[in-house]
């Protein structure tokens, strides 16, 4: 089954609209803005830095641009929250939902992140819905039970057709910014975990569709292992994703 990798850089609460100008005259200097049909490469910054990345990257269609995250509810009396007509009003593509920083410290449940799933599925949005466990849960034996409750809570009431669309970004807790990266081999192993659970729930035929980026340490020197994997399609990077340089590093690495 062949899927098209997808490369995010996920910059979290960093770079802001001024920073993004200068890292895209970066980016473009480091690969061409030529489509490439091997690989989709998204950047996923702060909400108040979109409307500068989209400006910047104008004609530069190759690049997807995403969202952190988004409200479960409609427009109204919601204080700092941004809706998926919001997103929607400025074209982009991806939004970001149920990263361990937003379940850890935002207090975000399975039952939340199902409900802005279906928001985001209902603008016509792509979401990538990170899941993965802790270091205490992976000791503990706990590993694959918590990333099936993640899927299947996280997923409930989606048809198989919706299940395609969306991009799960594995991400192992104990790896997101620590430097200690899954190893190629454990990787493997919880992504096939994962697009079992999917067979079991949606459908084999679903579950060949879907994409699972890998996410925690990735960086140009581990991101070719990584991407060989038969069950990893793509990486969501924080860290490494925060310099131009490293970031096409990583999607040449991959792609
Ligand atoms: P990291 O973050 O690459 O800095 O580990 C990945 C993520 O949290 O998406």
């Amino acid at each position: 089954m062949s899927r098209t990798p997808i490369i995010a850089a996920n910059w979290k609460m960093n770079i802001g609209p001024a920073e993004a100008k200068t890292f895209l005259a970066g980016l473009k200097n480091e690969f061409s803005c030529q489509c490439s049909k091997s690989c989709d490469v998204v950047i996923v910054p702060p909400y108040i830095t979109i409307p500068a990345v989209m400006e910047t990257l104008g004609d530069c269609k190759c690049i997807g641009v995403g969202a952190q995250n988004v409200s479960q509810y409609d427009n109204g009396a919601y204080t700092g929250e941004i809706s998926t007509t919001m997103l929607n009003e400025l074209g982009l593509a991806y939004v970001v939902l149920g990263h361990s920083e937003r379940r850890q410290y935002f207090g975000e449940t399975d039952a939340i992140i199902n409900a802005k799933i279906k928001k985001t599925l209902a603008a016509k949005l792509t979401p990538i819905f990170c899941i993965g466990e802790t270091k205490e849960e992976r000791l503990g034996g706990k590993l694959e039970e918590v990333l099936k409750t993640q899927i299947v809570d996280g997923l409930k009431d989606l048809t198989p057709a919706e299940v395609e669309t969306i991009v799960i970004a594995y991400e192992p807790v104990w790896a997101i910014g620590t430097g200690l990266t899954a190893t190629s081999k454990e990787a493997q192993e919880a992504h096939a975990y994962i697009r079992g659970v999917l067979a079991d729930t949606f459908g084999q035929a679903t579950a060949d569709k879907v994409r699972i980026q890998y996410g925690g340490s990735v960086k140009p020197e581990n991101a070719a292992e990584l991407m060989a994997q038969p069950d990893i399609d793509g990486a969501l990077v924080g860290g490494a994703a925060l310099k131009p340089d490293s970031f096409a590093a990583i999607v040449k690495a991959s792609c």
